[in-house]
């Protein structure tokens, strides 16, 4: 019986860790109807609540109506249109990048870079606590592979110090997606400089809410093309679209037409995304103010959560996770929650660590301060409720 599937879906059941899909009859924001029940929700990366923005509607249609539907090829043959040029371009610009390259995925534009930047004769070190995706990347090229402990930069400095590679490459997150936190991203370009490798960053979770104009952690940290080699940004998160899209010099950008196996062999992203896209820059540029209410959520919840003395993480980002410990006690919490109509999500090895099952709030600039009053005063109820039930 090689292929006894069930066996590994009971296993997966009674560890508490099978997994299943919600089904939304609404479209993404703050409230949504899911399994036909109405929900407040804080689950969602769409930081700056434009998933469902009517401007972005309108440029999706106006793009249908003159582009069509499907782009009907891959980029390097007929399917790269003047929509998905003009956002290279204003992407490259929005991240002081001399060019940029579009994927249909950011899954697929962390295998398409290292896997064309990589063989055998090199070496990728990873954080430890990096995306799957990157993890994935980095297995799959080929290329000698080491994870380094978390934000441990003399950890990443003695493996690079012993490795005799021809290319090295840092790969990291930039905000780390389970725990909110952020990479050091100065202290891994000096470190890069130092070996003579380069930096990959993936701020798929910064890219829109993070940085003066919202260019991302690069931005926050001044960071340049010479700082950091390759910069990697999704569309589906902050900028409240889908894709992705790699930016940095112009050689890089020609190399990855050429080689990135995910580019070349794909459907380019439809034409009313990028026009889509080109409108979520507008407002990502034009209103801070999304990117300051969002702080605002975040302090207030990081205080109301403190007080009820959750175990909050080091997170200055909208991903704050409230760590519970075991995974049957994660989920028991999350059930409660969505009895009193609550959606967050629990967070569960393998995708975490053993021990630090959690529940993922994350906030949005779509939701008001009322909102997270609520979640608080849910939190309030189940724990103080728990807590009795354990002493
Ligand atoms: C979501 C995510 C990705 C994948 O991006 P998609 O466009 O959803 O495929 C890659 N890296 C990180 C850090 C992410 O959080």
């Amino acid at each position: 019986m090689a292929f006894n599937l069930q066996e590994d879906l009971n296993k997966r059941r009674e560890a508490g860790l099978f997994r299943q899909t919600l089904t939304a009859q609404s479209p993404q924001g703050p409230l949504m109807k899911i399994n036909g029940q109405q929900y407040l929700t804080f689950c969602s990366n769409d930081y700056l609540g434009l998933a469902n923005h009517p401007q972005l509607i309108e440029s999706f249609k106006q793009a249908a109506n003159d582009m069509g539907v499907g782009s009907g090829s891959a980029h390097l043959v007929n399917g790269h249109s003047q929509t998905h040029e003009n956002l290279e371009q204003a992407l490259a610009e929005f991240t002081g990048r001399e060019a940029a390259i579009l994927f249909s995925t950011g899954y697929m534009a962390n295998l398409g870079v290292v896997g064309a930047l990589l063989d055998k004769q090199d070496a990728v070190f990873e954080d430890k606590w990096n995306h799957a995706s990157l993890l994935d990347a980095g297995l799959l090229s080929g290329a000698r592979f080491q994870r380094y402990l978390h934000n441990d930069l003399e950890n990443l400095q003695a493996r690079l110090a012993r490795s005799e590679a021809r290319r090295k490459l840092i790969v990291t997150d930039a905000v780390f997606s389970m725990d909110g936190d952020c990479a050091d991203l100065i202290g891994l370009s000096h470190l890069a400089k130092q070996h003579d490798a380069w930096l990959m960053v993936d701020d798929a979770h910064g890219f829109g809410v993070l940085g003066k104009t919202g260019a991302g952690l690069c931005e926050e940290n001044n960071l340049g093309p010479k700082d950091v080699q390759v910069l990697m940004g999704t569309l589906g998160k902050g900028f409240g679209t889908a894709g992705a899209f790699v930016a940095g010099s112009k050689e890089l950008i020609e190399y990855l037409t050429n080689f990135a196996r995910p580019y070349i062999y794909t459907t380019a992203m439809p034409a009313a995304i990028a026009a889509a896209t080109l409108t979520s820059l507008d407002i990502v540029k034009n209103e801070p103010q999304r990117r300051e209410h969002l702080q605002k959520l975040i302090s207030l919840f990081r205080v109301g959560a403190t007080a009820l003395g959750l175990n909050l993480m080091a997170s200055n980002t909208p991903i704050q996770p409230i760590v519970i410990g075991e995974a049957d006690e994660a989920i028991k919490l999350t059930e409660q929650l969505k009895q009193q109509g609550i959606l967050v999500t629990a967070i569960r090895p393998p995708t975490v660590p053993q021990g630090t099952a959690r529940l993922r709030v994350t906030l949005s600039a779509a939701h008001t301060e009322q909102q997270v009053l609520q979640l608080l005063d849910a939190l309030k109820n189940i724990t103080q409720a728990s807590s009795t039930l354990e002493n």
